[in-house]
């Protein structure tokens, strides 16, 4: 076996614990509790082990990273070790004085995410009454300070109507980047599939919104995927399967994607018991789709097995049942056609209502993996909105 090339990228997710409840949002049904997460040290420790991997960004992320005191310490720490800090946020609970604190802890970069530009939708969405508000004055404080700003739009059926006036708020924020990120729809995004996902007709203006937006705002970099459901080739998930990236969840698992843990039957190693390195080169679930030994025809003589790697192993166990199958997002796919009759089925209705991401609202099946007791301490945990 040979040894595979350091990762690039590594997620943080410092807690699941937010004061948003997206119905899109990529946390597991499963939330993790904040009794059970990662203390300050064995953050520490981890930061040092990434950067001895070799890898060079660090994502700090949630959950909302900002409700976890210690983020300072972790931004400072990962500055030392010479990783690129990125904080991804929904910045509703940042603060002037908090923004100035993390600039000169030596955060390089600022992601917020915004959920519209309308404010009364943008805080339907997300659940927080007041929300939008507060992400239009953090953002400003992150370019006051001379930090690089990009905004994240999640874009689905209720908000793509706006995506003009998304570039706009971009501009006037002074924003570097956007990413156009439509939904990926496993986890609480699967559960509100049929809300969510856009009609044949919205993408089509929207790739012409896009393609127009880039002449207009030439100094502004854009990010964006055509989504899954409308795709004739998958992406290359997470640059191929425990290639490039893996996330930390807030208690310490290791997963070599933020969904990873929609599949059954995959097992995660955590780094209480093992270190990143050892997790990284030799860990089973890293091993179980990286390269291409594992792939099924029509991947495995395809001549994009290199390029797209397969496609998304949540999405074809979401859809197919089978995380070894090809993406259906790509047509070679024999399930091809799925994602297309579920989009036009779903999407010929009136949208139902969220089912919001809130401890209280996941499945059954995922509530009954979770201690009852823990379930209360954990709902007290979502400040109200
Ligand atoms: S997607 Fe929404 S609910 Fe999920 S962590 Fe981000 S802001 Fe919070
Ligand atoms: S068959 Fe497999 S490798 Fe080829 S384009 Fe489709 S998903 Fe990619």
């Amino acid at each position: 076996m040979s040894l595979p090339e350091p990762p690039i990228a590594v997620l943080a997710e410092l807690t699941h614990r937010c004061p948003l409840q997206c119905p899109y949002c990529s946390n597991p049904l499963e939330l993790e509790r904040a009794a059970g997460e990662l203390d300050t040290e064995a953050w520490l420790r981890a930061l040092e082990e990434i950067a001895e991997l070799g890898a060079l960004q660090i994502h700090f992320s949630g959950g909302e990273p900002t409700v976890r005191k210690d983020l300072e310490t972790l931004v400072a720490a990962a500055a030392q070790a010479g990783l690129y800090g990125n904080l991804i946020t929904s910045a509703v609970l940042l603060t002037e004085a908090r923004v100035e604190a993390l600039a000169e802890a030596g955060l390089d970069h600022v992601q917020i995410s915004f959920q519209d530009t309308e404010a009364g939708n943008a805080d339907r969405v997300g659940g927080y009454a007041g929300g939008h508000e507060k992400k239009l004055a953090a953002a400003r404080w992150v370019r006051a300070t001379g930090l690089p700003l990009t905004l994240n739009m999640v874009v689905h059926r209720q908000n793509l109507q706006h995506l003009p006036q998304m570039f706009e708020l971009a501009i006037e924020l002074d924003a570097h980047r956007i990413e156009i990120a439509h939904v990926q729809y496993y986890g609480w995004a699967y559960e509100n599939r049929a809300a969510l996902l856009p009609t044949r007709a919205q993408l089509e203006d929207s790739i012409a919104v896009i393609e127009a937006a880039g002449k207009t705002y030439p100094g502004l970099a854009i990010d964006y995927v055509v989504p899954d459901y409308y795709a004739r080739r998958p992406k290359a998930c997470m640059g191929g399967w425990g290639q490039r990236f893996f996330n930390i969840t807030p208690t310490g698992r290791v997963l070599p994607c933020h969904a990873a843990e929609t599949i059954t039957g995959l097992s995660f190693d955590s780094l209480r018991d093992k270190s990143l390195r050892e997790i990284w080169e030799t860990s089973e679930a890293f091993q179980k789709f990286r390269g291409v030994d594992w792939m099924p025809e029509p991947c495995r003589s395809c001549e994009r097995r290199e390029v797209d790697w397969g496609g998304c192993r949540c999405q074809a166990f979401a859809i197919t049942g089978d995380a070894a199958q090809t993406d259906p997002a790509c047509e070679l796919s024999p399930h091809h056609g799925v994602m297309a009759e579920l989009a036009a089925e779903e999407t010929a209705e009136a949208p139902p209502e969220f089912r919001y991401r809130r401890y209280a609202n996941a499945p059954e099946t995922a509530k009954l993996a979770q201690p009852p007791a823990a379930g209360r301490e954990a709902d007290a945990d979502q400040p109200a909105s």
